[in-house]
């Protein structure tokens, strides 16, 4: 068995005991390997140990990836921050993407998605914690940006998506999790229909899933240190 293999099969009973602690069904939570920075051979690796879903930071990189892998029929999520000249390669080489948090790029992906494709499923990512200098909408501007990305007639608008600062500890983790989960269900009371919690990485998944993360982003435990 590869490395790769062992520590998918690793993250999987972890994410597999999280939803059991946190009484969910196992299959509750989809995991997403975070592939950046490795090349095709690792994520080629990780799709032989029955691995379908993809996230990338940066688009140069992971288009060439995506080319590479085509005859695959790969899933790839669009999980990093994308500057107003890359929406046209994001649209037309993502299924999903992450990282929406203004509604100028919301408006630019679904101008550029082409007809040919099903719509690009979308996450709004959220600044739950105030970051200064971080990407994601405040939360008190969430539900209108929501409202203005589910109109857009080439998105599919299916969640809210978070990175917060790395915490100390299980309970804080949880505590800031627990707030994106909050707004998820006060957009969902007000007009939308989310599905998507994207929370969680190698370091707090077990938080995420405790606080009813729908889908971890999992890098460095899958594929080792950047
Ligand atoms: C890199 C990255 C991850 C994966 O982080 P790990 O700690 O390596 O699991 C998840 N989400 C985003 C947005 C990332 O940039």
């Amino acid at each position: 068995m590869t490395t790769i293999a062992a520590n998918l099969q690793d993250v999987r009973e972890r994410l597999g005991a999280a939803c059991r602690a946190a009484g969910r069904s196992p299959d509750a939570v989809q995991l997403l390997a975070v592939s950046k920075t490795f090349g095709p051979e690792a994520v080629a690796q990780a799709f032989a140990a029955g691995q379908r879903a993809f996230g990338e930071n940066y688009i140069q990189e992971a288009v060439e990836k995506i080319h590479a892998l085509r005859h695959l029929g790969l899933e790839w999520h669009c999980i990093g921050p994308i500057q107003g000249n890359k929406t046209r390669l994001v649209a037309q080489n993502f299924d999903w993407v992450h990282t929406v948090d203004r509604l100028k790029t919301a408006q630019r992906l679904s101008d550029q998605r082409p007809a040919s494709l099903t719509p690009l499923q979308v996450c709004i990512q959220v600044n739950i914690d105030g970051g200064a200098n971080k990407s994601g909408v405040a939360p008190r501007e969430a539900l209108a940006l929501a409202l203005q990305v589910a109109a857009l007639p080439r998105l599919r608008l299916r969640g809210l998506m978070c990175i917060p600062e790395p915490a100390a500890n299980f309970a804080t983790a949880m505590a800031v999790h627990a707030q994106t989960r909050t707004l998820f269900d006060h957009l969902n009371t007000n007009g939308l229909s989310l599905d998507t919690l994207s929370l969680g990485m190698s370091a707090d998944l077990e938080a995420a899933v405790s606080a009813g993360s729908t889908m971890v982003r999992v890098g460095t435990a899958i594929f080792g240190k950047r």
